[in-house]
């Protein structure tokens, strides 16, 4: 998926709304492998105080040249705005981007993996499980090469993510993993808004050592930065 079009644009329509009216719709999340669920379009809204932890040890961390990646309604890049520090916001969805520049957020309608993009930066941002832009396990060498374009010399990736094996796990610890099938955490997801209905997408989970394993592959370092109360983490990525 390049860039979103504006007319299959779930996420970014209810963004939209939020901003504009205050209150949204429900937008739905379907995936194949999961029952349908949904995401309070307030949450994509959050203060830094209603955070959870591990992002707001990302955002006292982040400093330098700031990229905020898959940035949504740009709630990170506000509350870095917010303790003086500057930030570009990417994302993908022409209305979040919109409500972003409203928001008086320097955000730009770029795709991560588009190489024309190649400014460089000493603190890149994923967050809201940030290694799902990453996408499939197949692409994880891809996803590491544009990084190693758009970091500074020194600069550090703060990416988080969760261990899905909790969804697996038997009462008595045991896995319920079929080793033949793709990795756990590898989900393909789609979204509604309203009528609008996006394109599906693959979104990727990954577990702290499998993210380490691939990061040592590519010639970078991970760092286990801060771990949540419910299998997420926050890595720290830096080249080797
Ligand atoms: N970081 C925000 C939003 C997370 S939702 C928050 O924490 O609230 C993930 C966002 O990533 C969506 O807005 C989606 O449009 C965007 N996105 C997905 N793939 C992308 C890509 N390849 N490049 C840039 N943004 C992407």
């Amino acid at each position: 998926m390049a860039l979103i079009s504006e007319h299959a644009d779930p996420m970014g329509a209810a963004i939209y709304d939020y901003h504009k009216y205050g209150i949204a719709d429900v937008l739905r999340v379907f995936s194949s492998q999961f029952e349908e669920d949904e995401i309070p379009v307030s949450d994509l809204f959050r203060d830094l105080e209603d955070m959870p932890e591990l992002e707001q040890v990302a955002l006292k961390m982040a400093h330098g040249r700031i990229l905020d990646v898959g940035a949504g309604s740009g709630c990170h890049s506000l509350a870095l705005k917010k303790m003086g520090k500057g930030s570009v916001a990417i994302d993908i969805s022409p209305l979040s981007v919109e409500v972003m520049q409203d928001r008086g957020l320097d955000a730009r309608l770029v795709n991560l993996y588009d190489e024309d993009f190649s400014e460089q930066f000493d603190t890149v941002l994923m967050l809201m499980n940030g290694t799902g832009i990453i996408g499939n396990l197949d692409n994880i060498p891809t996803f590491f090469a544009r990084l190693d374009h758009i970091l500074a010399p020194g600069g550090s990736l703060l990416i988080d993510s969760s261990d899905l094996r909790y969804l697996f796990e038997e009462e008595d610890g045991s896995l319920m993993i079929d080793l033949a099938d793709d990795y756990y955490g590898q989900l393909d997801y789609q979204m509604q808004y309203r009528n609008i209905i996006g394109e599906s997408f693959d979104w990727l989970y990954l577990d702290f050592n499998t993210l380490a394993y691939y990061a040592e592959e590519c010639g970078f370092t991970a760092e286990l930065v801060h771990e949540g109360d419910h299998y997420d983490y926050l890595a720290r990525i830096t080249r080797a």
